[in-house]
């Protein structure tokens, strides 16, 4: 694997050997090392072609050292179809000597300058798609209270919208919202499946955890984690994708 397979998927948090792609350097903290490291492809939402598209680095990459273990690389994409641009900006640990042939790398922060045409979900997900695009980002800029009140905020209008649809009754506050939120997503879930089975099967620890945060002292370190957690086990567009 390259280290541009690993930029071109979504940041993990486990570490990945890829082929060595920093051989034989120092690794003096500010020095510059153009990579040959093959392109970058990420899928954003281009508002030029109103669909999801592939973007590619455009240019030589460039790592610049942080620490002995860490750079970081800015890439300006392009669209594929269209040639609409965005950057994205990547900070990149290694577990071991990144300079070896076999560094065992992974993303420790994935930032992203969206430009106006370029959206991470667009219009996909109708009205889901503005809180989805302001999770992302208050999430890239470390503002883990933030990502987590948009995310819990998804995942009320899911099962809200999804107990209209099925003709299910709940106790609401004045203004619509659930007085139990859990009971609602359990009774909601059990006649139409949207939670994923992994979710499930803590008893919606998730969720509750979600609710915790959203309700008592979320502060933006905790809310990170939890946010990685829970975009990972739930995956929002793929509960959306249940409904329609
Ligand atoms: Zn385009």
């Amino acid at each position: 694997m390259r280290l541009s397979d690993v930029l071109s998927k979504p940041p993990k948090r486990e570490y990945i050997q890829v082929d060595g792609f920093l051989k034989g350097k120092k690794g003096n903290i500010g020095q510059q090392v153009d990579l040959t490291v093959g392109n970058i492809a990420l899928n954003y939402f281009c508002s030029e072609c109103d669909d999801l598209r592939t973007y590619y680095s455009k240019g030589k990459l460039t790592a610049v050292f942080v620490d002995k273990d860490t750079i970081s690389i800015d890439a300006a994409l392009e669209c594929g179809s269209c040639k609409n641009c965005t950057q994205v900006w990547f900070l990149v640990h290694s577990e071991n000597d990144i300079t070896s042939v076999a560094p065992k790398i992974r993303i420790l922060k994935l930032g992203r300058h969206l430009s106006e045409k370029v959206a991470i979900y667009g219009t996909k997900y109708g009205e889901y798609s503005t809180l989805l695009d302001k999770a992302e980002l208050a999430y890239n800029n470390n503002l883990g209270a933030g990502a987590i009140i948009y995310l819990r905020k998804i995942y009320e209008k899911i099962t809200i919208c999804t107990a209209q649809q099925m003709n299910i009754q709940y106790q609401q506050y004045e203004g619509g919202n659930p007085k139990n939120f859990r009971e609602l997503l359990e009774e909601v879930d059990k006649q139409c499946s949207i939670i994923p089975f992994e979710f499930k099967k803590n008893g919606y620890k998730l969720f509750r955890e979600l609710s915790g945060l959203v309700h008592g002292n979320c502060d933006e370190g905790l809310g990170l984690l939890k946010y990685e957690a829970l975009n990972e086990n739930t995956n929002p567009p793929a509960m959306l994708g249940r409904i329609e």
